[in-house]
């Protein structure tokens, strides 16, 4: 047995389904080099030489997958919040993101970034770089410290993009190939992931040899699909050649189970039924979706699919990090898309956003998110004596009100990822 193998005793909640959350009083999970062996009201005997981490009255739950995010753009989080995507985009993403030529500048944001993310409720992430490549590798380096899991990617951009924040297609494809040389065997949990920023700034061309550069090397895929109208439309004169937004994907072999596509709001049926039949994660980001005046993507509809769904915070169109807020907008804007938009899909329950949270995104990753057994163990201890109320509280209830008050008196105590404790420090 090593350091991975403990047992961690309180009040343990997980989704076992999107609808239903398993919840055990001073329940016993235990964690055996770095999986979860399952949740027992009584320490099985074979378990009783395993130390035990005595969390009292605190809440155990899954870490959290955040499945769209990007980290040059925590530095303007909170700014800009009242335009729409392309200005957005031109006013804010593009002038911050070309600042990442300067290693300098990429290190004081990075440290910012890397630290804030160690000490959310983040577990794993797959992260948006910029499309320098030192800057990136900086970045790698500094999310492997931080002992949290995740995909990272060098941005691809060789059309539509001002010229300090562009590259030819010949450079871009040699930078991705030098990036992927230079990480290769470099982490223990950090790996890189083939990123055209989306289909506006990637040529044809260069879609075509990213696609061979994801072949020759098993990597996975992000981008952003069908996130705003316009964009849909300027896609669709582009790629007058494609079906429909997904299909300019499709078409260069960049979708399937191992690629996430983030936003997918206008997604129309032919769209649907690809990512669907290719098994291709939705990033469901709510705050940016709202922020940026995108829409509100139907989260019910993939669900009813069995779709592939996660959660991203998609910083900075999402203001901050927290998975929390995340969930919580998810339910809100479902309600707002049943009430204003569509009475057939019915808004989403907050036991469905845990499971987009947990199992939807962390499923990404392999078996991740839940605390059935086999799961790599993805943890986070809960303090929510700082949320007061004169009720008694259901562990459920607990958890629930985390969720919306988390920033009113939470606390994450401890967090553990894949069985190794992430250290929160001060
Ligand atoms: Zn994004």
């Amino acid at each position: 047995m090593d350091a991975t193998s403990f047992v961690l005793k309180g009040n343990v909640c997980y989704s076992v389904s999107p609808q239903e959350a398993s919840c055990t009083a001073g329940g016993y999970l235990v964690c055996v080099e770095g999986k979860s062996a399952g949740v027992f009201a009584e320490l099985p005997e074979r378990f009783a030489s395993l130390p035990v981490i005595d969390c009292g009255d605190q809440l155990i739950v899954p870490g959290m997958s955040d499945i769209h995010v990007h980290a040059p753009q925590y530095a303007f989080r909170g700014l800009g919040m009242d335009l729409e995507l392309i200005d957005w985009l031109n006013t804010r993403t593009f002038p911050e993101e070309a600042r990442y030529a300067d290693l300098a500048y990429a290190e004081r944001a990075y440290s910012i970034f890397a630290d804030d993310l160690r000490r959310s409720a983040t577990t794993r992430a797959v992260v948006f770089g910029t499309l320098h490549v030192p800057a990136t590798e900086l970045l790698m380096d500094k999310l492997e410290a931080t002992g949290l899991i995740t995909y990272v990617g060098k941005v691809n951009m060789d059309r539509n993009s001002p010229d300090s924040l562009v590259e030819t297609s010949e450079q871009s494809a040699e930078a991705t190939r030098t990036w992927i040389a230079d990480v290769a065997g470099r982490y223990e949990r950090t790996r890189p992931i083939i990123t055209p920023r989306f289909t506006p700034s990637v040529t044809d061309d260069l879609m075509a040899e990213l696609s061979r550069i994801r072949a020759e090397f098993d990597l996975p895929v992000q981008s952003h699909l069908s996130e705003n109208l316009s964009e849909v439309e300027w896609v669709h004169e582009l790629c007058p050649w494609s079906s429909c937004y997904g299909d300019a994907y499709d078409h260069f072999g960049m979708l399937g189970p191992a690629t996430v596509m983030a936003h997918c709001v206008y997604s129309d049926n032919e769209e649907t039924e690809l990512l669907r039949r290719t098994g291709t994660y939705v990033a469901h980001c709510p705050q940016s979706n709202a922020q940026l005046a995108s829409g509100i993507a139907p989260i019910r509809r993939y669900l009813d699919l069995g779709m592939n769904v996660g959660l991203g915070t998609d910083v900075a169109g999402g203001a901050d990090l927290s998975m929390f807020r995340c969930m919580a907008d998810a339910v809100a804007v479902s309600k707002l898309r049943w009430r204003l938009v569509d009475q057939e899909l019915a808004p989403l329950t907050t036991q469905e956003a845990l499971w987009l949270a947990t199992v939807g995104g962390g499923s990404f990753f392999g078996k991740v998110g839940s605390f059935a057994e086999g799961y790599e163990l993805d943890a986070l201890v809960l303090d929510d004596s700082g949320i007061r109320t004169p009720r008694e509280l259901s562990d459920w209830e607990r958890v629930e009100r985390y969720v919306y008050l988390a920033e009113e008196g939470g606390r994450i105590a401890r967090k553990f990822v894949a069985g190794r404790e992430v250290e929160l420090g001060a």
